[in-house]
């Protein structure tokens, strides 16, 4: 899975092991950027990575309704989503930078809300809608850790 990979998946299940193969590769300090779609399969993605990482389930974060915090797994894992924001202002405003830069894994849902955080990714992730059952997902390693 170095530099770039396009795969197309036909299910849920099929998005969702991807998503538990990447884990594998995650180290601390990661961030993972995911773009595209509204029903690209985002969400189902972020379920097999924690799902790899070991993690029993999430917590929702007490001050923040775009963040779960999964725990219990190898790293603990920020999973954001940033649908809601409305741009760089607003991102700054919420203060999730210190998770997003903190200690851990974390994987930002329209991370194209905030252009610059893609920029410090380690992956970015493209999710494209083809069908029904049908997606298309592109993995770009771009190495920006820490
Ligand atoms: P996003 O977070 O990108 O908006 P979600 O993961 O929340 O997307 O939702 C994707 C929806 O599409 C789910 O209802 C899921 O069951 C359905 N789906 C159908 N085929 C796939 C597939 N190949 N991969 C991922 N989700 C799929
Ligand atoms: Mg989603």
């Amino acid at each position: 899975m170095d530099s770039a990979e396009r795969v197309i998946t036909r299910s849920p299940e099929e998005t969702e092991a991807l998503g538990e193969r990447l884990s594998a590769k995650l180290k601390e300090g990661d961030r993972v950027a995911l773009i595209g779609d509204l029903g690209g399969g985002k969400t189902r993605f972020v379920r097999g990575i924690a799902r790899g990482l070991g993690s029993r389930g999430f917590i929702k974060s007490p001050s923040y309704t775009i963040m779960n915090i999964y725990q219990g797994g190898r790293l603990p894992l920020f999973h954001v989503d940033l649908y809601r924001i409305g741009g760089e202002d607003e991102f700054f405003f919420t203060g999730l930078e210190e998770f997003i830069y903190g200690d851990g894994v974390s994987v930002i849902e329209w991370a194209e809300r905030h252009p610059a955080l893609i920029r410090d990714c380690m992956y970015v992730i493209t999710f494209k809608y083809l069908g029904e059952d049908e997606r298309e997902i592109s993995i770009e390693k771009c190495g920006v850790t820490g």
